[in-house]
């Protein structure tokens, strides 16, 4: 067995390694990694060596969205076998915290999160984790989809904490990755109008591809009175943004129906924005955020597997693991074509 990593080496340079096979503790498995899903975080640590207050020292191995095969387990591994194929939730938890304890592990302070400094990530052949955070792929979902099934959970995630339902109108700001897995997972919850808003065409054909029963191009189009023309005045019932902009921020108070919801999923540049609060009051409106996802892993391989969620159709670009730097400069340079690139490792 030999094990190589890619390992981004300053900013815009990555260099290929010889690395060990990690050994294993008792509840462990060591997966050898078929497919990796390349996140806007992991292009952002590319170009600029951080994000926030995290930041990359020395060299870094990128990825957290994988799938691959169990080759090996640990001594007290229960539950899965050599030859299962299976994804990784990438963050692990102290199971300790009063967070974790409540199943809101998503918020423990102790999260090691893959690609995310100091630990490493999985742009390589071999990957330990623990048993309890891989989880089995049927025969029916392929390793691509489960490389997925990341970005899924925070588009099932936004969904949920927005208490989408049958019925609903849902407007979403944004249509990058995360904007478009909201909202095949707003549809797969039910909603039946879902109003996008993003500026660029190709993205918003897109959406319209996936399920958007109306799209706006708010360069072109006066995005509040377009909204309160297709609502009858009355606004959305959930409106999550997904873009970050300070103007997207802005506008989810204006587009909320009173008593509604708004989801807060973008980052914005920023760290404060002005928002209406007045206007919020006025609707009894409520404004709720979103960190990662918990809990998700199972629903999105349910979903995918059973048909309610085509989540393979946001995958835009394909290269192989040699080509890993050409993938990454391709995803800096051509950032409104690519919708999801993956590496194909194995
Ligand atoms: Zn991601
Ligand atoms: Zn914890």
């Amino acid at each position: 067995m030999k094990n190589k990593a890619v390992y981004m080496q300053g900013t815009n340079n990555m260099v290929f390694k010889d690395v060990a096979v990690p050994e294993l503790s008792p509840k462990d498995v060591l997966i050898k990694i078929d497919t990796v899903g390349i996140c806007g975080s992991d292009v952002h640590y590319y170009q600029h060596g951080k994000i926030g207050d995290f930041v990359v020292n020395g060299d870094f191995i990128l990825g957290h969205e994988c799938a691959g095969e169990v080759v090996q387990i640990g001594t007290e591994v229960e539950n899965l076998v050599v030859g299962d194929r299976v994804c990784l939730e990438p963050g692990k938890t102290c199971g300790k915290c009063e967070f974790c304890k409540e199943g809101k592990y998503n918020l423990c302070p102790d999260v090691e999160f893959f690609a995310t400094p100091p630990y490493h990530g999985v742009l390589q052949n071999y990957v330990k984790h623990p048993e309890d955070m891989c989880f089995k792929l049927p025969d029916n979902v392929s390793n691509m989809e489960g490389a997925l099934v990341e970005p899924l959970a925070v588009g099932l995630h936004a969904a949920s904490i927005g208490d989408v339902k049958l019925g609903d109108t849902v407007v979403i700001f944004g249509t990058g990755c995360i904007g478009l897995v909201t909202l095949l997972s707003c549809k797969a919850r039910g909603a039946s109008n879902i109003i996008v808003v993003d500026v660029l065409e190709n993205r918003l054909k897109m959406a319209e591809k996936l399920g958007a029963t109306s799209v706006i191009n708010a360069k072109e189009t006066d995005v509040i009175k377009e909204i309160e023309s297709l609502t009858d005045g009355k606004g959305a019932n959930v409106v999550i943004d997904t873009a970050g902009a300070e103007i997207t921020v802005k506008q989810t108070v204006d587009v909320v129906k009173r008593g509604g919801i708004i989801v807060l999923v973008g980052m914005t540049p920023k760290d404060e924005v002005s928002f209406n609060f007045m206007k919020l009051m006025g609707k009894e409106g409520e404004v709720r955020t979103i960190f990662r996802y918990r809990n998700l892993y199972p629903v999105a391989i349910n979903a995918i597997a059973s048909g309610s969620i085509n989540v393979k159709q946001i995958v835009s670009h394909e290269y192989d693991f040699e080509h890993t730097k050409e993938a990454f400069d391709f995803v800096v340079n051509n950032a409104s074509e690519v919708v999801k690139a993956v590496i194909k490792i194995d």
